[in-house]
């Protein structure tokens, strides 16, 4: 059936401005990391797209080599946005990367210009767009000189191929030597995409503030744990769970690692009046830095719980207290 966007939309999402730019990007946005693949059904990323966009998320995120198989997820979307969102491109702040493992061969991979120019030609293809809103460098690379891999994400710019740039699992230094040569070429660095939840916290230790002076946002990627910090694993491992899969490192030992702290979080949650990955959202939404909480999603359900966690951002002292003391 044809969709017509919800009217509705725009009247109950958060934007936040990302760092000092013109870009306001939902308080939650959704990652096509996983469930979008050709592995995956079509039908349902659809429905969650729709949902997601019904909700006022206008931000989506790619990489290259999503899916599986690589390069799958962006094929997807970009059958959806044509027979979906056509009439809707402007609306919408559109996501991909390069920087891991994508083709054979020494130019598919890593942090040359060759690999970042040639990988977002390819994407653009498959989505079927004529430019993205932001590229990214998706992981640092230690032996490209970082001048190289600035260089090619402005000419991207120049080219017209992307509005905007960012940056994504670099280190504090990295990143500010990053933030300088973008400064220099006069290019518009405004995310850093970063692992951020209630169990990794490292970006606390002065990525955030390194961010803020260079006038940077930053989007918290993986906020649930991958699925950790929902109600999913409270009485074991379901099995069309993403941990049951194992397509990643979230596996069976992991979620009964942690099960502890998630039975502990989970009465926390309970206490406030919501779903523990409601709490897990509005957790990272505390941070002024973070402009937006980058979700993933196996059922349009589970977005629309998720969005919920705007209703109360708010935390005692107390409780903020108790999260430290069960994370730690
Ligand atoms: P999350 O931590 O949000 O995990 C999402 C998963 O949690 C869902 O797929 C689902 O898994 C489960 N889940 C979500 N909501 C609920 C709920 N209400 N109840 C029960 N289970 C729930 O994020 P991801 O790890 O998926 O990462 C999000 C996005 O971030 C990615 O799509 C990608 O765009 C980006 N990312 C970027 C990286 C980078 O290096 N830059 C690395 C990793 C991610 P299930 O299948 O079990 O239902």
């Amino acid at each position: 059936t044809e969709y017509k966007a919800s009217q509705k939309r725009y009247q109950n999402m958060t934007y936040n401005r990302t760092g000092k730019s013109g870009v306001l990007l939902p308080a939650i946005s959704l990652g096509l990391w996983h469930n979008f693949g050709f592995i995956d059904n079509l039908q349902n990323g659809r429905e969650i797209m729709r949902s997601a966009f019904d909700l006022g998320i206008t931000h989506f995120d790619l990489a290259n080599n999503y899916g599986p198989p690589y390069g799958s997820a962006e094929k997807n979307f970009g059958t959806i946005l044509k027979e979906d969102f056509k009439q809707y491109r402007d609306e919408l702040f559109i996501a991909t990367k390069a920087g891991y493992d994508m083709w054979p061969g020494p130019y598919g991979n890593w942090g040359s210009r060759k690999y970042l120019i040639a990988s977002l030609d390819q994407s653009l293809k498959r989505m079927g767009l004529d430019y993205v809103d932001i590229f990214y460098h998706h992981r640092p690379d230690s032996q490209t000189p970082l001048e190289e891999t600035m260089g090619a994400l402005a000419d991207i710019v120049r080219q017209g191929k992307a509005l905007y740039v960012g940056i994504s699992n670099y280190k504090l230094e990295e990143t500010q030597q990053a933030a300088s040569f973008l400064k220099e070429l006069k290019v518009p660095f405004v995310l850093h995409q970063a692992r951020y939840s209630m169990f990794d916290r490292w970006v606390e230790n002065g990525l955030l503030d390194t961010l803020e002076r260079n006038g940077v946002g930053c989007i918290a990627f993986s906020p649930l744990a991958q699925g950790m910090l929902t109600n999913k694993y409270l009485h074991g491992v379901p099995e069309d769970s993403r941990a049951a899969k194992s397509l990643t490192y979230l596996n069976t030992d992991t979620v009964y690692g942690n099960l502890e702290k998630i039975k502990k979080l989970h009465d926390i949650a309970q206490e406030r009046g919501q779903k523990l990955s409601q709490m897990a959202i509005a957790w990272i939404l505390r941070q002024p830095t973070i402009a937006s909480v980058l979700l993933g999603a196996s059922s349009a359900n589970q977005l629309k719980e998720n969005v919920k966690a705007l209703d109360n951002l708010e935390f005692s002292d107390e409780e903020l207290e108790l999260i430290n003391r069960i994370v730690s």
